[in-house]
């Protein structure tokens, strides 16, 4: 089998979202890039994760050739790929349809960053791609990836992991499958903390931008000091 030990992330990081409540039934799907950038492993289409194994992902190229795998991968392979060819330095991709996160991309509303939580993940608010129907009628999977892409154009994919497609739902990001599914699980909690916020009155409660930054540069940036070496 090729790549197995990026199978075993992959496999890895779908569980996680199961483990945490983000997915129902075959809802919801992660992926992983080879280290040479040319082969994915993705979730396959379909298959409930109770019996999924390792050897059930399907490996693909960036063009979506299955190169190893006799089940069909996810249908949401060609947003994956779109986002592997474009932000370089991510390894993982997740999709889900957590409930608060994507009770703000139904509102299509960008996450609001409230509090440290937020900023300790996500450099300010979670954006929001807009989709047209053209975009929708054809390639539906591949224009997503594309619309995230445009979105960011002047953002960074590693201080903003996160997306909300409008009238859809998540998707996040990181540099290994595990980290994107980590991110996936702190999105919920970031949505589900600012929908509660914002219930109780949040445009007295903007985030300062010195705190903002504190917490996001102490944990990311170039002379990060939070956890250990
Ligand atoms: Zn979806």
């Amino acid at each position: 089998m090729l790549l197995e030990n990026l199978r075993a992330e992959v496999l890895e990081a779908n569980l996680e979202v199961v483990r945490h409540g983000l997915v129902l039934y075959t809802f919801g799907n992660a992926s992983g890039i080879s280290p040479d950038r040319r082969l994915v492993v993705i979730k396959p289409s379909g298959v409930p994760y109770e019996k999924m194994t390792a050897a059930d992902l399907v490996i693909t190229d960036l063009d979506g050739n299955v190169v190893e795998g006799s089940l069909r991968p996810s249908s949401d392979l060609p947003t994956h790929l779109a986002l592997y060819r474009q932000f370089e330095s991510i390894g993982g991709v997740v999709h889900t349809h957590s409930a608060y996160a994507t009770a703000w991309a139904q509102a299509r509303r960008e996450i609001p960053c409230l509090g440290t939580t937020h900023a300790d993940y996500f450099h300010g608010p979670v954006p929001v791609t807009e989709m047209s129907d053209a975009d929708v009628e054809k390639d539906y999977e591949l224009n997503t990836g594309h619309a995230i892409v445009r979105r960011f154009e002047k953002l960074n994919p590693i201080s903003m992991p996160a997306v909300l497609i409008s009238g859809h739902a998540p998707f996040t990001w990181g540099r290994t499958p595990m980290e994107a599914a980590r991110h996936a699980v702190i999105l919920e909690e970031v949505a589900k903390l600012a929908y509660r916020s914002a219930a109780l009155q949040y445009e007295a409660a903007q985030l300062e931008r010195s705190l903002l930054d504190k917490h996001f540069l102490r944990k990311n940036g170039p002379s990060a000091y939070y956890g250990q070496k």
